[in-house]
């Protein structure tokens, strides 16, 4: 039963043991197309039309672990293309990056040009709204149209951790097909009475239910480790995982990480409800011998007050904009933030939108956070910009203004 809004699949598998391709040691471009010569596309897409959606969310380049390798879409183009089925990119970044752009930056651009596939800025038209009738933390959707119009779209995410998700793989790749702001909505949802999961993670379950890729091809070309999705580690793998089960494909990956995709929150909700296998002993794994491939990532920090001494950070219900922001504010420029504050031993951040209260003295960083500004400082934007943040503080402090460089 097909009971997602998008086409109906053109490909067969066995759903119950569902197959997932590994290639290796290659270049990212020879391991695509390695994983999709395992697939039988050429048949089931000849004259259909394929949207590729890759992770290209952020002004980053591949190398950083953050964004897809332009070298893995090249590949799926060309195999598409071969194949003779039409093909385009697209995308709907995060809050505050424009489409183009990003795909400049990523160098996805630059590959699409090359072969004539045209790249999408999926924000561009009006949404089409979608009843989520599994729905349990949500009930609708707002989704770039492109989704529901091509027949066949593929999820071309980064391996990489999450610091709300555990890891952001094919499933939550396909959040970037919700419209414009609305895909920060599943971060803001109130915690549900009686539920153990954070309303987040149940939330991309419901979305999965309707908005589900009908091929994945996960790189592991560069991941993130650690503090993923932007502010980790760039970890090198040269591997690519595909299939058609994008929570089989998403499980498989989760083992090559070092993980358990039980411990993934909404991977094992989905499990759960039966919209794909996360079980590897249930998944036809190839080449036989793909445990060769592990290489364990480090985890999120449960505690990123550890990660930065001297300052607490209070995150409710944060989206990874505001996130991203305040990682990176803290990667560059600790010292300045710590020394805006003098006299405080320690400094106290407070990210999203679930806070009842905050301590005195906060920095309270980010619009979610407004009902708490007269606390500390307030900086108010979806999200803001660190230049915004640390001119706020210096203007804060006058007598203590830092020498602040923004890059
Ligand atoms: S203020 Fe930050 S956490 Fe709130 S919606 Fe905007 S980006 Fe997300």
């Amino acid at each position: 039963m097909n009971m997602t809004l998008l086409h109906p699949t053109p490909f067969s598998d066995d759903r119950s043991n569902p197959h997932v391709h590994v290639a290796a040691g290659g270049s990212a471009y020879d391991n695509t197309r390695e994983v999709l010569s395992q697939i039988n596309l050429a048949a089931a897409v000849k004259g259909k039309r394929v949207l590729l959606k890759p992770n290209a969310g952020r002004i980053a380049t591949a190398e950083s672990g953050i964004t897809t390798n332009p070298q893995v879409v090249a590949a799926a183009i060309d195999v598409f293309l071969e194949a003779e089925a039409s093909v385009a990119v697209g995308e709907s970044p995060i809050t505050g990056v424009k489409t183009m752009e990003a795909f400049e930056a990523t160098g996805i651009a630059s590959v699409a040009r090359e072969r004539n596939c045209p790249l999408i800025d999926m924000d561009a038209r009006q949404p089409v709204h979608v009843l989520v009738e599994d729905g349990v933390a949500i009930q609708s959707l707002e989704v770039c149209p492109e989704v529901v119009e091509y027949d066949v779209v593929v999820s071309i995410p980064v391996m990489k951790t999450h610091m709300h998700t555990v890891v952001t793989l094919a499933v939550k790749n396909m959040k970037g097909c919700l419209w414009r702001r609305t895909k920060v909505d599943l971060h803001m949802l109130p915690q549900i009475e009686d539920m153990d999961d954070k309303t987040l993670n149940i939330a991309i379950a419901d979305m999965s239910s309707v908005l589900r890729p009908h091929l994945s091809i996960i790189d592991g070309t560069t991941g993130m480790e650690g503090m993923g999705p932007s502010a980790g580690q760039a970890k090198k793998l040269d591997l690519v995982v595909a299939g058609l089960d994008p929570f089989a494909v998403d499980a498989v990956a989760c083992s090559l990480m070092g993980l358990n995709a039980e411990d993934v929150p909404h991977l094992r909700i989905c499990a759960e409800r039966g919209y794909g296998v996360i079980d590897i002993s249930r998944i036809q794994v190839n080449p036989d011998m793909w445990h060769d491939f592990i290489s364990p990532f480090e985890p999120p920090p449960d505690n990123l007050s550890i990660q930065f001494p001297g300052i607490t950070l209070l995150d409710e219900n944060s989206c990874s904009a505001c996130q991203s922001t305040v990682l990176m504010l803290l990667k560059r420029h600790r010292k300045q933030v710590l020394d805006s504050f003098p006299g405080q031993e320690n400094v106290t951040i407070a990210i999203g939108k679930g806070h009842q209260s905050v301590p005195r003295g906060t920095l309270c960083i980010g619009n979610c956070t407004a009902q708490h500004k007269k606390q500390g400082v307030f900086v108010a934007g979806c999200p803001p910009v660190a230049t915004q943040i640390l001119e706020m503080i210096s203007e804060s402090n006058p007598e203590e203004s830092p020498d602040v460089q923004i890059e």
